[in-house]
């Protein structure tokens, strides 16, 4: 007999000595309830932890989707393509013809714009100017010729009320005084009025809004036009720049 098989035999004897319930059962059953509470320790943090992870992540889903729906927020967020612009304070518009206004910081620049036109042969028309946020609201959802048309198709010609250049007295629509049956149409830019524009109109602080392939996707608008000769100009169009900025450096 080996040193094991006598070590075997004294442990087999030693074990029958003990009484069978004490010398398996105790054993057994602490390690049974060990597991037991292991399984159970498990199941309770595991609720916890998934009861505190869909708290965190319900809320944070939460908190996101209601913050576009603040005054804020909304306040900031672009609509079918345009950007939110406040509607100008009364006491800043003039109107620069009868029943045409605009903010009395353009006033100036345009008239010499037209003028310095006109010396070289170039006879330009203002359309449109200010638009109260009331009377942008009915071109959107008035305006004859795109009456049939849903919301998405209307941004494309015009802007939903609140969200138009106009309204901040900054913007004027030209036109050319003797190609009228150009005015607000895509063939003004064949007129002598909009080669003039193109060439010129920046010297007086006037930019094309919405060029081809403008980053705020809205129709192209030859005729519209906004003032940027002012900080306070700068200020409002900073969201529109900022996007068209955006989209040279991704060129
Ligand atoms: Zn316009």
């Amino acid at each position: 007999m080996n040193f094991v098989s006598r070590a075997d035999t004294a442990r087999s004897q030693k074990e029958r000595e003990i009484p069978y319930a004490q010398r398996a059962k105790p054993v057994r059953r602490f390690s049974e309830s060990r597991v037991r509470f292991l399984a159970f320790s498990s199941i309770f943090i595991s609720v916890l932890l998934t009861t505190f992870l869909a708290n965190f992540f319900f809320s944070s889903r939460t908190s996101v989707s209601v913050l576009p729906q603040s005054p804020l927020d909304s306040k900031n967020s672009s609509l079918l393509g345009h950007l939110p612009y406040p509607e100008a304070i009364y006491a800043d518009l003039v109107d620069l013809y009868p029943g045409l206004k605009v903010h009395k910081d353009i006033v100036s620049n345009l008239r010499q714009m037209e003028a310095d036109a006109t010396r070289d042969g170039v006879h330009l028309v203002f359309l449109s100017g200010f638009r109260s946020i009331e009377l942008q609201d009915e071109i959107f959802y008035e305006n004859k010729s795109i009456r049939n048309q849903i919301a998405i198709e209307r941004a494309k010609v015009s802007a939903p009320a609140g969200y138009s250049e106009h309204s901040t007295g900054y913007a004027i629509d030209i036109g050319d005084r003797y190609m009228r049956e150009t005015d607000f149409e895509v063939e003004f830019e064949l007129t002598p009025a909009f080669r003039w524009l193109k060439k010129n109109a920046a010297k007086y602080h006037f930019v094309l809004s919405f060029p081809e392939g403008n980053p705020q996707n809205v129709g192209y608008e030859p005729w519209h036009w906004r003032f940027e000769g002012s900080v306070q100009a700068l200020k409002q169009f900073e969201r529109a720049n900022k996007k068209r900025i955006e989209q040279q450096l991704s060129k």
